[in-house]
């Protein structure tokens, strides 16, 4: 059935740069006929100068939600009326609700991670030893919500090491209790010979050749990931791509073959999203109307 908008129809959206890749809209929109809303979601690509431009406009019109993505997760924070304690400590928004014509920033990244590991993938967090790949707005958003679980150890690598020792140096500030902590280059001599020890590794780069070594030739225009031996990681054990829409049925597949886990980020896109319209709405989400929209199976 073809969904009527009136002139009372308020509207949703994601902002970021790009975002035709965005399986959001979908996902929201099929939420909003659910719930019977007079809402509609869009995806604005906005560049970076235009952040505040754009934002000072949505906060005048009749919009009650946005999402935000790469790369302006960080750069929203300085337009805000209110940020909540987790998008404040984790320095990233996701999500904005308005309220009395107030914006106030949340990060729903993080919840939303745990719950794809855990509710759609069934694997523990707790006890486990993780390594997240990537530094920026996302690998942020995630890491403080990984500390609650109690891991054993969360290892951080990245291109730029500064900023993954950086990131290790403000989670040891917040950690109470004994998970070990540390930083690496993103460098294969200096995880390859320990990655058959990770329970979880997780790619927060925006770079999504999740393509191990062995089979990266066809399928990666000649790229791996990194140069890591992601096929030696212990049988069971989950490789998490917090990308997705990469079209690469096969990843998983040749994961499988090995024993190892793997999921896309559609799983997180998923719980992030259902907890930004909660946020928004205070209306229980329609998990498994969202789930179906983003073409994922129930766990
Ligand atoms: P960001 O703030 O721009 O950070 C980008 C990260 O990728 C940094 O760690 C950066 O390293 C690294 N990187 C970029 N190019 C690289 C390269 N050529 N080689 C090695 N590392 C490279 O972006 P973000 O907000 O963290 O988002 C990262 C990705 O996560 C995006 O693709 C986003 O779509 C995805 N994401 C998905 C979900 C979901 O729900 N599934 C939620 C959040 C984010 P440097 O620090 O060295 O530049």
């Amino acid at each position: 059935m073809k969904r009527e908008f009136s002139p009372t129809t308020t509207l949703f959206c994601l902002i970021g740069d790009p975002v035709s890749h965005s399986k959001s809209p979908a996902m929201m929109n099929a939420a909003f006929e659910t719930l019977g809303m007079d809402s509609v979601y869009l995806a604005f690509c906005v560049p970076e100068k235009e952040v505040g431009t754009v934002l000072n406009a949505l906060s005048v019109m009749n919009v009650e939600g946005i999402n935000v993505t790469a790369p302006h997760k960080d750069r929203v924070i300085a337009y805000l009326d209110e940020i909540s304690p987790d998008a404040l400590i984790s320095g990233a928004v996701n999500t904005i609700v308005k309220s009395r014509w107030k914006f106030i920033g949340h990060n729903t990244d993080g919840i939303g991670l745990i719950s794809a590991i855990k509710d759609e993938l069934l694997v523990a967090v707790s006890d486990a030893r993780i390594l997240i790949i990537g530094a920026g707005g996302a690998a942020r958003g995630v890491v403080f919500s990984i500390l609650k679980e109690k891991p054993a150890s969360l290892t951080i690598a990245n291109r730029s090491f500064d900023k993954a020792d950086l990131l290790s140096s403000d989670l040891k500030k917040e950690l109470k209790g004994n998970i070990e902590i540390d930083a690496v280059p993103l460098d294969p001599e200096a995880i390859n010979p320990d990655i058959d020890q990770f329970d979880i590794i997780i790619n927060a780069t925006s770079i999504s050749k999740a393509t191990p070594k062995d089979i990266s030739n066809d399928i990666s225009q000649g790229d791996d990931f990194f140069g890591l031996d992601l096929f030696q990681m212990k049988k069971r054990a989950l490789f998490y791509d917090m990308n997705y829409g990469m079209g690469r049925d096969d990843i998983e597949g040749a994961f499988k073959k090995n024993g190892i886990l793997y999921s896309n980020g559609l799983t997180m896109l998923l719980h992030q999203g259902a907890h930004a319209l909660y946020l928004w709405t205070g209306e229980t989400p329609p998990i498994d109307i969202m789930r179906a929209a983003l073409g994922l199976k129930k766990p």
